[in-house]
């Protein structure tokens, strides 16, 4: 096992990890930029390296300051969490030339699912459904008239290299194609330095389904259930719920059985989540995720495993601890994302914190690297705080939310505690009856 992990991240995510390694008896060292010296991943890790200034292409996305820190740290090896570099095969290969053990998937595999074209085409040919659409690159208008004739409307148009819900333009009918197609490119290029897309059919009321993978180096591969996370604004998620309200259990095993099928036909290793819409009981892949998710607590608590840990030991090269029928599912849970935001403008919101005090009592627990005192720049990612709240069923975690979004109190900024505090109210939330797009139109 290793004896001491460089956490290239920050935040919530780069604390998720120490407390695991913690547990696991494995030093942390933590990187960090000038604007997060005080931060509480470096008060809590071992070591901490200071590795740029606050910009993240100067800091956290600076691959030879992080090799540096491994290299004066002496790790044995490199998480790097969820966003920034967690799926930048490069940085993996790097990391690995450098003696030091990638935590995550092979290099190949980063490579073939960040590119959503590539990863479509492999989705395809290991098995997973997929949604009508271009089969590559759509390279110019009258191509885009081609496909868009096949499939008929309505159509997305994607980013290959689009993530984060971004990159996604919709497209209702041919008078609108032209002008989509050249915003869809020209935003694509000016945010993901990478001009190429391609489109897909639009599904207009799915829900949002994603299923945790596992797979160690010995040809084990198991799933950790499903998320639903249709809760979303613009394309991004919100709350997410473990398991899903809507699925039949006949469901559940199929696209189990599809997706842990499709991942040893890939030779798949580590951490994964292959994510799927869902609409009139079908699923259609529509990307896969190859690393930590921001809402793995959920399958955590339903399940009762510690999802990081395990990721530490595969990627060590020991086997997952459990087989597939020594894994159950424990009553229901419920993540809301806590960003700093305005709940109703959604204006990223930035200060002091001035009061921080989190909820409690049963089926609560807070994922924060928040408190009293620490100032909360605009350089950085919104999400400050995910609640994850555990009930026997549904109904005792809905009201378990409730009563912790009440005692939930951040003070110095804004937050989407409101939100949330709005969302859990809706009577199509409390019957699970809601698809991706039910949050932009109610609230
Ligand atoms: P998806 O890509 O399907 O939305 P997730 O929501 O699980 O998957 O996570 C990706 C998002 O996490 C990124 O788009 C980004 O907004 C956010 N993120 C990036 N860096 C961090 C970080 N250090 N801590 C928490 N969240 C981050
Ligand atoms: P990202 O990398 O930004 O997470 P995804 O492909 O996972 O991109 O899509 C993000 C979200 O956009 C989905 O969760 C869903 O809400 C919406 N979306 C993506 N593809 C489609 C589609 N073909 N039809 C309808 N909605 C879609
Ligand atoms: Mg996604």
């Amino acid at each position: 096992m290793f004896k001491k992990i460089l956490i290239a991240n920050r935040g919530e995510i780069a604390l998720r990890i120490h407390r695991t390694c913690q547990d696991m008896g494995i030093k942390t060292v933590a990187i960090h930029s000038t604007a997060d010296e005080n931060a509480m991943h470096v008060k809590l890790a071992d070591e901490s390296v200071c590795i740029g200034p606050p910009q993240i292409k100067d800091s956290y996305l600076n691959i030879p300051s992080i090799i540096s820190a491994a290299t004066i740290a002496n790790v044995d090896a490199v998480h790097p969490g969820v966003g920034l570099l967690s799926e930048n095969s490069e940085f993996a290969k790097i990391v690995n030339d450098h003696g030091y053990n990638f935590i995550g998937p092979k290099y190949e595999h980063l490579a073939v699912m960040g590119d959503k074209i590539e990863a479509k085409k492999m989705a395809k040919k290991i098995g997973l459904p997929i949604l009508p659409g271009s089969e590559d690159n759509v390279k110019n208008y009258k191509d885009a008239i081609e496909i868009s004739k096949i499939i008929g409307f309505p159509i997305l148009i994607k980013a290959t290299k689009g993530g984060g819900g971004r990159g996604i333009k919709k497209v209702f009918s041919l008078n609108e194609l032209k002008v989509q197609f050249s915003l869809a490119k020209s935003e694509a290029k000016s945010s993901f330095g990478d001009d190429s897309v391609y489109i897909e059919k639009y599904l207009i009321n799915p829900r949002h389904i994603e299923i945790q993978i596992i797979a160690d180096n010995h040809e084990n591969v198991i799933h950790i259930g499903e998320r639903d996370c249709s809760i979303q604004r613009r394309s991004q998620k919100i709350l997410e719920e473990c398991p899903s309200p809507v699925l039949t259990d006949n469901e559940r095993e199929k696209i189990y059985n599809i997706s842990v099928k499709a991942m040893k036909n890939l030779n798949y290793q580590n951490l994964g989540t292959i994510e799927y819409l869902y609409e009139n009981g079908e699923f259609y892949f529509i990307e896969m995720n190859t690393r930590l998710q921001v809402e793995h607590p959920i399958s955590e608590v339903v399940y009762g495993i510690d999802i990081v840990k395990e990721q530490i030991k595969v990627a060590s090269g020991m086997k997952i601890s459990f087989k597939q029928n020594d894994i159950k599912k424990y009553g229901h849970s419920i993540e809301c994302r806590i960003n700093a935001e305005n709940s109703k403008t959604f204006y990223p919101s930035s200060g002091l914190i001035k009061t921080y005090h989190v909820p409690g009592g049963p089926g609560i627990r807070v994922d924060s690297a928040l408190y009293s005192g620490l100032e909360i720049s605009n350089h950085y990612d919104g999400l400050v705080a995910k609640l994850i709240i555990q009930g026997r069923d549904r109904k005792e975690c809905l009201m378990r939310l409730k009563r912790a979004l009440t005692e939930f109190v951040i003070e110095g900024i804004d937050t989407t505690i409101p939100l949330h505090k709005s969302i859990i109210q809706k009577k199509e939330f409390i019957s699970g009856q809601y698809d991706i797009n039910w949050l932009e139109k109610n609230i």
